[in-house]
């Protein structure tokens, strides 16, 4: 069985790939210049005022240990499931009182040098060698467990909960505290994605509030979950800013969402890595869906969890929907619906859902841009569009795969330019040269391409539609003629993502 959590990086900002250097300087360096471990006092003085105003988020965006766990360790951690035990009350109390006990009684035993120089060299090699000693179980705990094992019962994150019920008690923090926000539950995949890449394992969307936030006390606001969310859906907001957000969120091609059982009637093998899958709806026995939209598909109860496929077919009697899966390597997901799904199984589905693809077909000029398992959506669309509008100016598909065995349904597709004289199909080979396919990426073509008046649809890897947008955005074309479906999270309105695209 594949691992459920997801190694990823959680270290996006200078501090949190680099803090973790000042752990070392307190731990190590504070054996030889015991004033050293001093800095911790402003570090104690930090996490409390920060926790007072925002909850845990010292731990997540400034605490040098967790940048030493996350940065260092997590490559070479196990990255297992944290024991419930670790997490319980009597293990963080006990932890924090043997703390403060320790504490106290080394304080007292220097309390007679008080105003002396030595005291301060005293206090800083207790202060030094708590650090030290952090490092070292802390360290242990990260590589035979989880990277964040230890600050499930730290002494500094029990503390911070406390000054944080303080500053919530007096109404403060709701103003400053900004917590992980969704924007829609009804875009929500349930993949589960927000958990397996979370530090501390939390399960964000099992538990959003009313409010659409999630109040869990433990959550320290490292973004991890937000920058990993497929849906794009996940963002860092007080509850004022959350209030704003849901009120103007459009939920377009998201009314129709809902559950459904249906049976396995097909599974076809498109090639060794790549499957078919057709499904019969059972209950209800009807579903509305339009070709572009996808569809969840349930992986397991617990937790529960589902993935999101592209719709393949397009509709042809509402009674049944068709979706092509990738196996993924190590893909928890893929694995479960590839060992275990069989013809005649029931599954539940959830659906249909998205509206990024679901195309008008009375445009008169389309651009269809996929590449990998990106064109699936276009097998039922194409068709779709062609057999709505077949007086359509142009449709064109570009699909870029590496090898020509990857060109799933490629003499459906070439049918169709035979048969469409508006449609042109292209395919795109990266890693192999034939006589009457181009070679290279779809974004060759773009740049080649005379697109005015185009509106664009794209389906692929992050990389394809990152680079493909600013050669649209070069060549003239609107924003709001570009639209785009991808299974990694994509914020391309985000001025920052294009210049990293750059
Ligand atoms: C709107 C939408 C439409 C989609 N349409 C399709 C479609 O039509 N066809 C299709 O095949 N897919 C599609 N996907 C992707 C699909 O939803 C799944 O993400 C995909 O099948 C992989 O699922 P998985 O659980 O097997 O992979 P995961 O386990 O989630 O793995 C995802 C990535 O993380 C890596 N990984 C996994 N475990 C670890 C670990 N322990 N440490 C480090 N890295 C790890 C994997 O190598 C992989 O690169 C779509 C996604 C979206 C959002
Ligand atoms: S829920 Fe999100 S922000 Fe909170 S700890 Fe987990 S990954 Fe970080
Ligand atoms: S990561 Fe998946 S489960 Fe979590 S909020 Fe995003 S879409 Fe929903």
């Amino acid at each position: 069985m594949e691992n459920y959590y997801i190694k990823t990086n959680r270290t996006f900002t200078f501090i949190r790939k680099n803090a973790w250097i000042i752990t070392l300087l307190v731990a190590l360096g504070g054996l030889y210049e015991p004033k050293l471990g001093l800095l911790v006092v402003f570090i104690m003085g930090g996490l409390l005022t920060t926790a007072f105003f925002r909850g845990r988020y010292w731990c997540g965006n400034f605490c040098p240990h967790s940048s030493l766990f996350d940065r260092i360790f997590l490559p070479i951690s196990l990255n297992k499931k944290i024991p419930k035990i670790l997490k319980s009350k009597p293990v963080i109390l006990a932890v924090l009182a043997f703390f403060f006990y320790n504490f106290s009684r080394k304080i007292m035993g220097i309390s007679g040098l008080w105003g002396t120089y030595d005291f301060l060299d005293k206090l800083g090699a207790i202060f030094s060698r708590t650090y030290l000693m952090v490092l070292i179980v802390g360290g242990i705990l990260a590589i035979a467990i989880n990277p964040r094992t230890w600050c499930q019962f730290c002494p500094m994150g029990t503390m911070q909960k406390l000054s944080y019920r303080l500053g919530k008690f007096l109404g403060i923090s709701k103003k400053f505290e900004k917590k992980v926000t969704i924007e829609a539950k009804e875009k929500c995949h349930s993949c589960g994605k927000c958990s397996r890449v979370c530090p501390f394992q939390l399960t964000p969307y099992l538990e959003f509030s009313e409010k659409n936030q999630f109040d869990n006390i433990n959550c320290i606001k490292c973004a991890t979950c937000i920058e990993n969310c497929p849906a794009n859906i996940l963002s860092l907001r007080t509850e004022e800013e959350a209030l704003e957000l849901t009120k103007n969120v459009s939920l377009e091609g998201y009314e129709n969402r809902q559950r459904i059982s249906a049976k396995i009637v097909d599974i076809k093998d498109l090639t060794e890595d790549v499957k078919e899958f057709t499904f019969s709806f059972i209950s209800p026995g009807r579903v509305d869906y339009k070709p572009g939209q996808f569809i969840l598909v349930k992986i397991q109860d617990d937790p529960k969890s589902y993935r999101a496929y592209s719709i393949s077919s397009s509709n042809e009697d509402n009674r049944q929907v068709k979706i092509i899966v990738k196996r993924v390597e190590r893909g928890y997901g893929t694995s479960i619906i590839f060992n275990s799904f069989n013809i005649g199984d029931e599954v539940e589905l959830e659906g249909p859902m998205g509206n990024n693809l679901v195309v008008d077909p009375t445009e008169e000029k389309l651009l269809f841009v996929a590449n990998g398992i990106g064109i699936t959506p276009f097998i039922g669309l194409s068709k779709w569009v062609l057999s709505k509008n077949p007086s359509i100016k142009s449709l064109i598909l570009l699909n870029g795969q590496r090898y020509e065995k990857d060109l799933l349904y490629n003499d459906y597709f070439k049918s169709l330019d035979k048969e469409y004289e508006n449609f042109q199909y292209v395919p795109i080979l990266s890693r192999e040269k034939l006589p009457d396919i181009k070679k290279g990426y779809v974004t060759d073509i773009l740049k080649y391409m005379d697109l005015e008046g185009y509106k664009v649809y794209m389906c692929g890897t992050r990389k394809m539609i990152e680079d493909s947008y600013k050669i649209l955005l070069d060549k003239g074309i609107k924003e709001e003629d570009i639209f785009y479906e991808s299974e990694s999270r994509i914020d391309l309105k985000n001025k920052d993502t294009l210049i990293k695209a750059s």
